[in-house]
This record gives structure tokens, sequence and C-alpha cells, in this order.
């Protein structure tokens, strides 16, 4: 084992979720993307490679990795705005492109090589609440609204892609698609393919995925000639990852309050943005059991909290706690803010081995800052 805090990696638990995606990819007919951005642990892209069709990715760098990591697979590649010297690597890597505009598409057309290439549409039906996380918002940078589309546009072009969703059951996706076929779907005659995003909470239990398959199979009826393409993030490593932390301090100043060696802010950032609060073995909501700490990073920030949970017996300085579904939005998001050291990554196999692929050192601080 690393020291902690580390993040461990369910090799059984994400091969489930990878088995149950597999089932959709077959019975549905579709092509299933791994969304890299919410998982690059590159160490398991030859497992995630034997049961899904490829990756996707949010740019450069993310396109090359999958090209290095998972060389026999697709590569998706979409960005809001691609340069001339970013397209020059990724036409080497990537086997589709989704641009973000009619500009973009514009631009590069006919740049050399240049892959499958499709565009991001905004049909502008969401069910997001957060914002944040809604790229149908009056005024969106995310896909192009079909006022703005004119039919000569398209020419050239072999897909749609839109992305609407997040954390969302079959049901929304049912509700979202007749609004795409409607404003975009006097275009499919002329496309080799449609992508429906990510935001597909397929593994998470109680997702209703015969709703999926049924949704998936008739729009595939509707339009036998288009490969229909899902691209999940969070569905793929879903409760597939632990970070391990141990408790530095403990004290009472009129609320018990753990200070761990992990940290929301720099190690699980989606519990403040999102927020959420992660699962944490043996523990209970506040109140539930009987000592109820908030839990706490070993950063400056004030609002650096985990939240609040309730356990049997006190905590102790050196005791560790195990917070779950911590593969997904975690290690590709972290930073060392305030130095904190970074999270070593910890491969838990099926058979129960642990093994450390990465351990990080005062010198992954320091090489980010300056001249080493
Ligand atoms: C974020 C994103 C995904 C993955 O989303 P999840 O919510 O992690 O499933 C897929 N495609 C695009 C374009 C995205 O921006």
């Amino acid at each position: 084992m690393p020291s902690t805090p580390y993040y461990l990696i369910d090799e059984a638990r994400l091969e489930r979720n990878l088995k149950l995606l597999a089932k959709v990819r077959r019975e549905a007919g579709v092509k299933i993307l791994l969304a890299q951005k919410a998982f690059s642990a590159f160490d398991t892209y030859p497992l995630i490679a034997k049961y899904l069709d490829g990756t996707t990715a949010s740019g450069l760098y993310e396109a090359r990795l999958a090209h290095e990591e998972m060389p026999s697979k697709e590569n998706h590649v979409f960005n809001p705005a691609f340069t001339e010297a970013e397209m020059t690597e990724i036409v080497q890597w990537c086997d589709h492109i989704v641009f973000n505009s009619v500009a973009q598409w514009r631009r590069f057309r006919d740049f050399p090589h240049l892959p499958s290439a499709g565009l991001r549409v905004n049909h502008g039906y969401s069910e997001i609440e957060h914002d944040i996380y809604n790229p149908c918002v009056v005024g969106s940078r995310l896909g192009v609204p079909r006022a703005f589309l004119k039919p000569e546009d398209l020419e050239g072009l072999e897909g749609l892609h839109f992305h609407t969703m997040c954390e969302q059951g079959a049901d929304v996706l049912a509700r979202t698609l007749p609004h795409f076929e409607a404003q975009f779907g006097e275009f499919f005659p002329q496309l080799k393919w449609v992508n429906f995003g990510g935001g597909h909470h397929i593994t998470k239990p109680g997702y209703d995925v015969k709703l999926l398959i049924k949704t998936l199979k008739d729009f595939r009826a509707r339009y036998p000639h288009l490969e229909v393409y899902l691209e999940p993030g969070e569905a793929i490593a879903l409760n597939a990852g632990y970070l391990v932390t141990i408790v530095r301090e403990v004290f009472d100043y009129g609320r018990p309050i753990a200070i761990l060696d992990a940290s929301a802010e720099c190690h699980m950032p989606d519990v403040i943005a999102m927020p959420y609060r992660p699962p944490l073995k043996g523990s209970g909501l506040p109140g539930e059991k009987r000592f109820t700490y908030r839990l706490g990073g070993p950063t400056c920030l004030a609002g650096d909290v985990i939240g609040d949970y309730s356990f049997a017996r006190p905590l102790t300085p050196g005791q560790e706690l195990v917070f779950g579904d911590m593969a997904i939005y975690s290690m590709v998001k972290n930073n060392t803010f305030n130095g904190i050291p970074l999270p070593s990554i910890a491969l838990k196999r099926k058979s129960g081995q642990v093994e450390t692929l990465k351990t990080f050192s005062y010198a992954d601080f320091k090489s980010r800052l300056g001249r080493v």
C-alpha cells in the first residue's frame, strides 16, 4: 500500500460497470466511448478496451493519451475551438472530430487528412438545473442552435453531436431525443453518425437500462443508416474507486472537527463544485451515529470541508478513513494548491492484490511553477 492519501481504483467494480455498458452496446446496437475527462487512469485502458469502442477527448492531450494507451480503438475529440497547431497533431491521432461552431468547420474543412467530422448542435432542451453544467442556457458557448444553422453549412459533415445531460436517467434521454430529431432530423439522411454525448448515469443503481436500450433501438429503427454513439464518463468508473486518507488531528471549539490528510479542494474538487457528499465507509449521516464530525482538509481554505459524518466511536489521530466514489473527476482534476501533496494512485486487482501505479513528490509541485 502507498502512504496516504491515495486513490485506489477497484478493478472488479470497474469491470462490473464495463460489463453493463457492453450489454447496452450489444443489445441496443450502439457504440460506447469512454469520456476521458472523467477518468483517465490509463493503466486500466486495456481492460476498458475489452468492453467499449474507444474514447473521446476534450482536446489535444486527452486525444494523444488515447492514441498512446488505447491505440486499437476509436479516438474521438471535441473542443470549443481548435487551433491550427493543434489540428496538425489531432489529424494524426483521431478518427472522429466534433466542431463546436460553423466558423470552426469552415476554418478546418479543407485541412489535410481531416478525419470524419461532425458538428455539435444545441437543441435547447435540457433538464439540468445547475447552470454551470447546463449547455442549453441562453447564450451558451457550446453547440450551434438550429436557428443559426443553414443547410449549406453542413456540407461535408458526417455527424451531429449533442451533450445536454448530466447524471441523468434514460427517461431524460427519451424526452430529449424528440427535440434533437424535430430540429435536426432533416439533415439525418446525409449523415453517417450521431453522438448523444455523456451524462447518462447508466451504472447507477436504479437506472432504467431497459428503457435506454429500447429508446436507442427505436431511434436506430427510425434511422437505420446512422451509427449511434454514447460517450459517458461518470458511468464508466462510477463507484469504482476510493480515496484513502488518515485523520491528522481532532479538536472541538463548539463543533467536533477532524482534519484529514486529504483535501476536498485539492483532491476531490467536485465535492465543492457539484456539490456532493461522498460516501464514507462505516459512517452515518450527521447525528445518526453517536459522534458527529465535520471532516476537512489540511489547506488554508475555510471551505475545504468534505462534509459532516457520524461514527460509532470517536475519531483518533492516525485512523484511516475510506471515501467511496472517488475514481471519477478526482485524479483528472486534482491540484497542488497550498503545496498539498498529490495522492498516490493504486489499483486493486480482481485478485485483491494492490499495485501502486504512481506516487508524487515535491518535484511534481515545483516543476509546474517554474524552471527546475
Ligand atoms: C463531460 C462530457 C462527457 C461526459 O460526461 P459524463 O457526465 O461524465 O458522463 C461526454 N461528452 C462531452 C462532450 C462532455 O463535455
